[in-house]
């Protein structure tokens, strides 16, 4: 059996450093805004090439600060890939603001620039692009209709720690980024954490208020923060895994490769190779039309799947008052994507197999 993740293998060739760190902090006798958290941001600002890292409790925090930190006019709208995954459609509307879709271009599942343009009204403070997947969205274009409408960009960069754009980093492509290192992300804590990164320092100072009660003195409180702190003990396990994971990229970019030389069912739709380089595979995802064929068909082979993601935020019961939009390239990618597993542990041979039975497959 392949299952799609295996986060106990994943870990395995990081085991004795975890423990290091794990008994570092548990000596130490600080596990809240410390050392270790501090160390992380410094390390992972080097590695984004940013001013600052501001570490959060998770992903959705990441994002949701930034917006708040923004402080636009309540109902403010910001413009979100209608594919996005939904923590990055809660954060727009957890910090008051509204969602306005804009549809992905059907050949790389991304933000389609050409599109902003139209979506943008006299409410438009904001620009989410979502690096779905491990691949930048074309952030040039999007830049472009940024400066013309005074627009700033919040990158959702929590399926692209390492993948750059043109040679920058993810991360530093917009004015702030949300990042997440939930377990299964390309750079994963053992529980959760989140980090934001960006050159603005007054919106660093900001955050770092809001992360911790809206505080930056003690007992002194500026603004209405949350308590969202990245805590010590994942900022060191985070440490300790940030050194491999170029080398963690590298593996999955080398089974990217043979995923797409060797598949060769014509009706399977592969994945945008053209900035093969430059993404990190966070997911490989095939296209299939009829789906849970497929998907049942590797399953009884022993090969696990996922999908992501079977339903749009705008079909979502929590964005009922969405329900009545047309977003036909979102609805179509929700009902034909699949991902295969693809992280680093897994070896060539099971990637072959999984290849294999791809191949064998007709309905
Ligand atoms: C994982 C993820 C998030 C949310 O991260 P959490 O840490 O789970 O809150 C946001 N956006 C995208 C695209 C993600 O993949």
């Amino acid at each position: 059996m392949i299952p799609f993740l295996d986060l106990k293998r994943i870990n395995q060739p990081h085991l004795e450093q975890i423990r290091e760190a794990n008994e570092r902090v548990l000596y130490s006798g600080w596990y809240i805004l410390g050392q270790e958290v501090e160390r992380f941001e410094r390390q992972f600002a080097d590695f984004c090439g940013t001013r600052h890292c501001i570490g959060v409790a998770n992903g959705l925090d990441a994002l949701t600060l930034v917006l708040k930190a923004w402080d636009f006019p309540a109902n403010s709208e910001v413009i979100v890939p209608s594919n996005a995954y939904i923590a990055s459609v809660l954060s727009v509307t957890l910090a008051n603001l509204i969602p306005v879709w804009v549809e992905p271009d059907p050949n790389t599942y991304l933000l389609d620039p050409a599109c902003i343009e139209a979506a943008i009204t006299d409410r438009t403070r904001a620009i989410l692009p979502v690096h779905l997947y491990g691949r930048c969205c074309d952030m040039g274009p999007i830049r472009e209709v940024a400066e013309k409408y005074g627009l700033t960009i919040l990158e959702d960069a929590a399926q692209a720690h390492g993948a750059t754009y043109n040679g920058k980093q993810a991360g530093n492509l917009g004015d702030a980024a949300g990042w997440s290192f939930y377990p299964s992300k390309n750079l994963g804590a053992l529980g959760d954490a989140g980090a934001i990164t960006t050159n603005d320092d007054v919106l660093a100072d900001r955050i770092r208020a809001l992360r911790n009660y809206g505080s930056s003195q003690k007992y002194v409180n500026n603004f209405i923060g949350h308590n969202s702190r990245l805590d010590e003990l994942q900022a060191a396990i985070l440490s300790a895994k940030l050194p491999s994971l170029m080398l963690e990229n590298k593996r999955r970019r080398t089974l990217a490769k043979l995923y797409l030389t060797g598949i060769a069912n014509p009706e399977v739709l592969l994945p945008p190779a053209d900035q093969l380089e430059e993404d990190v595979w966070h997911l490989f995802v095939i296209r299939y039309p009829r789906r849970d064929i497929l998907r049942t068909f590797l399953l009884e082979r022993g090969i696990g799947t996922d999908v992501h993601y079977p339903i749009p935020p705008h079909r979502q019961h929590a964005y009922k008052q969405y329900a009545h939009c047309s977003l036909p390239i979102s609805e179509q990618l929700h009902g034909e994507v699949l991902s295969l597993p693809l992280n680093p542990s897994l070896t060539d041979e099971e990637v072959i197999y999984i290849i294999d039975t791809i191949n064998q497959f007709s309905d």
